[in-house]
């Protein structure tokens, strides 16, 4: 069986890598992965690939730096040149990025079997590119892959009992990586601090509304007189702030270079809190037992904030304060439940795809 896998960004490596070690361990699977190009990013150099583990693409489409259009644009006609070259068996997407939807229309106008994974995620937010991203995806994909039941419940909701589809719980592939990468993990050397904050900021509804930003990085420092603030930093992120003319050099948070996944995963086990405002570390707080403050209005991730262990705060400054000095006083998080399955969703994943029958 013939498998070509669509990546473009960093964390889509991550997860892919998953699935390309389980498949690694059938004979029978071919897997051919293509890096559309979509995140450039320096970290993605060959150290990347031989630490992480992570196979290398096939075939790198390179594009990047372009506006939605034109981007999704090009790598649907880039896609599929090489669906048309290699005849894949299955065309496999990961969560919902351009790379994710383009590699879905490729594959579904050629009749490629299309499997997604990461899919019934919802954060109900239509403004979200990854949203229309995720939905179209979705409902074009022939196998959907669900993190959790919340996921499969979405997609329940919206009908796809009447759409011709094969919808399974699967887990999170995030949660084989933690556990996978927990091992080799390291500290990045700008942080000595035993007792630490972990925050990241990036997404385009913080930093690219001033008010938000400016009151979230207020409630930081106001944190940062009683807790220390480690803040591996965005380029996004750390653009806006010097154009808003931050004051770096006086500032009580520490700012680092962004990290690694390796370094991540060390952040994580050691820090006391996480506060941010990505969906990926909203899940690895939890994978590492930490309690998390999301500076978000919603979140695709709810099963946590039902069970209490993450605080959603939006951009208020009182309230981003007010909650993570509550969530520090709890001290370190018991859980009992495996909510995102028990790291074996790369296999099952496989096993779908070898006894898939349409
Ligand atoms: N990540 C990382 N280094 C960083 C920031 C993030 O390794 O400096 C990892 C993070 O642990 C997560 C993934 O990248 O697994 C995705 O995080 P990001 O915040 O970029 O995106 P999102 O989850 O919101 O799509």
């Amino acid at each position: 069986m013939k498998i070509v896998t669509v990546v473009g960004a960093r964390p889509q490596f991550i997860k892919a890598a998953v699935v390309s070690r389980a498949m690694a361990a059938r004979s029978e699977c071919e897997e051919i992965i293509v890096h559309t190009g979509q995140h450039f990013d320096e970290n993605m150099s060959d150290v990347f690939f031989e630490e992480m583990a992570i196979p290398k693409p096939h075939y790198n489409l390179n594009i990047n730096g372009l506006g939605h259009g034109a981007m999704t644009g090009q790598m649907l006609e880039g896609i599929e040149k090489v669906l048309l070259k290699e005849q894949p068996d299955w065309v496999l997407v990961y969560g919902d990025t351009n790379s994710t939807l383009a590699g879905a229309l490729a594959a579904k106008k050629l009749h490629i079997k299309l499997a997604h994974v990461e899919a019934g995620l919802r954060s109900f937010n239509m403004d979200m590119p990854e949203e229309i991203n995720r939905i179209l995806t979705d409902r074009i994909s022939d196998i959907l892959f669900c993190p959790t039941d919340q996921a499969v419940e979405n997609l329940n909701r919206e009908g796809y009992g009447n759409i011709a589809c094969k919808i399974v719980k699967c887990g999170d592939v995030m949660q084989d990586a933690a556990l996978f990468y927990a091992a080799k993990s390291r500290m990045p050397e700008a942080v000595v601090a035993d007792h630490f904050i972990l925050c990241t900021l990036h997404r385009a509804e913080n930093t690219d509304d001033t008010t938000r930003l400016k009151n979230i990085i207020e409630a930081l420092e106001v944190l940062s007189q009683k807790c220390q603030v480690v803040f591996p930093l965005h380029p996004r992120t750390r653009a806006k702030l010097e154009k808003m003319n931050y004051d770096f050099e006086h500032s009580a948070i520490l700012f680092i270079n962004p990290v690694g996944y390796l370094e991540m995963v060390a952040l994580l086990k050691k820090c006391v809190l996480v506060m941010t405002d990505s969906g990926g570390l909203q899940k690895e707080a939890y994978f590492f037992r930490k309690y998390c403050v999301t500076m978000r209005d919603e979140t695709e991730w709810v099963e946590l904030v039902e069970k209490g262990y993450n605080s959603l705060v939006g951009s208020d400054q009182k309230k981003i304060v007010a909650e993570a000095e509550r969530l520090l006083a709890k001290g370190a998080l018991q859980v009992s439940e495996a909510l995102y399955g028990s790291g074996d969703a790369g296999t099952f994943i496989v096993n779908q795809l070898l006894s898939f029958e349409a």
